[in-house]
């Protein structure tokens, strides 16, 4: 069974964004237009390894211990956090794909209701604590701030760096039987239908080439006996991604990643018309932060969403589902 990424009434809400054919009356300059490409390419490749994390535990039978959503955002997590020293551009992805939760849970305006709550996946709010947890706890020296403008807590702090290292031990060691010899693998293959032609974020991320650097990662790092094709498709009202195990595919929708670009665009859009005001302000802002380069995000996005999801009834639970 597939369930609906969003509930009806949330997806009423985002229509205005899935339906948006074209930029708005106000462009992004250059700079910003890289900088919500580059947000929305972060937030794809997240819930392509999200999704692919559920085709490697069904397809090599792999143990779960715990919920099997919070696993896959952990592969996601330790794929996408350079390793300490390493490559500093990987820094801003993986903060974007954690603003991400930030941002599609500030298009909901409304808070978690019953059924978010009996979800197989956390809650939004949550998702983006722990993985911001565990970016920290990757190297607390290098995102101290970065955790302090989160909004995390010294508590919580303190366990990150165990959670980060139990988190990719775990997988390293359940793929390490698995690993490719002699080089990469083609364990997962990336296909683009020719329909996602006019979406432009969906456009602009197939540029950036982001989807086969995660599909390189994935085969860099696990064999499979029987590839499995990560396609991405025009799904109509569907905005999901999702691996089902009747196929072996993993499916991941234009409207997915058009939801990004669209929300990310406006909420950038809105920052310039905030840019005078304090970062306090709840209104209006999707709560997007780091992303403007650099380790250090703007700050106010954790009190917001910390503030939100403890306090309004119902909304959109964004969650990569899965079949
Ligand atoms: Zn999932």
């Amino acid at each position: 069974m597939r369930r609906p990424l969003v509930n009806l009434a949330s997806a009423l809400l985002m229509a205005p964004f899935l339906v948006a054919p074209s930029a708005p009356a106000v462009a992004l300059t250059s700079d910003q237009q890289q900088e919500a490409i580059n947000f929305t390419a972060a937030n794809a490749a997240f819930f392509a390894y999200h999704e692919a994390a559920h085709a490697l535990i069904a397809t090599l039978n792999l143990p779960v211990i715990g919920r099997e959503e919070d696993a896959a955002d952990m592969l996601a997590a330790s794929i996408m956090i350079p390793a300490e020293g390493g490559d500093d551009t990987r820094d801003q992805k993986i903060m974007d794909a954690i603003d991400g939760f930030a941002l599609v849970d500030g298009l909901a305006g409304e808070s978690p209701g019953e059924e978010d709550y009996m979800d197989e996946h956390g809650l939004d709010a949550q998702r983006y604590y722990q993985l911001a947890c565990l970016l920290y706890g990757s190297d607390p020296d290098g995102f101290a701030e970065y955790a302090e403008a989160i909004g995390l807590t010294e508590d919580r702090l303190s366990s990150c760096p165990d959670e980060y290292k139990r988190a990719t031990q775990s997988w390293q060691r359940l793929l390490a039987p698995y690993q490719p010899k002699g080089g990469a693998s083609n364990a997962f293959n990336l296909a683009w239908d020719p329909q996602v032609r006019g979406q432009r974020w969906t456009q602009a991320v197939k540029q950036a080439r982001a989807l086969d650097q995660v599909v390189a990662d994935l085969n860099s790092r696990v064999f499979l006996p029987k590839p499995i094709t990560m396609t991405v498709t025009a799904c109509g009202d569907e905005v999901n991604a999702w691996w089902d195990p009747e196929s072996q595919s993993i499916t991941i929708c234009a409207e997915l990643i058009e939801l990004f670009g669209n929300a990310v665009e406006e909420d950038i859009l809105a920052q310039g018309d905030d840019a005078n005001d304090s970062r306090d302000d709840t209104s209006g802002s999707t709560g997007k932060m780091g992303s403007k380069g650099g380790a250090a995000p703007s700050g106010g996005t954790g009190k917001k969403i910390g503030g939100k999801s403890a306090s309004d009834p119902d909304g959109v639970t964004f969650t990569v589902e899965k079949k």
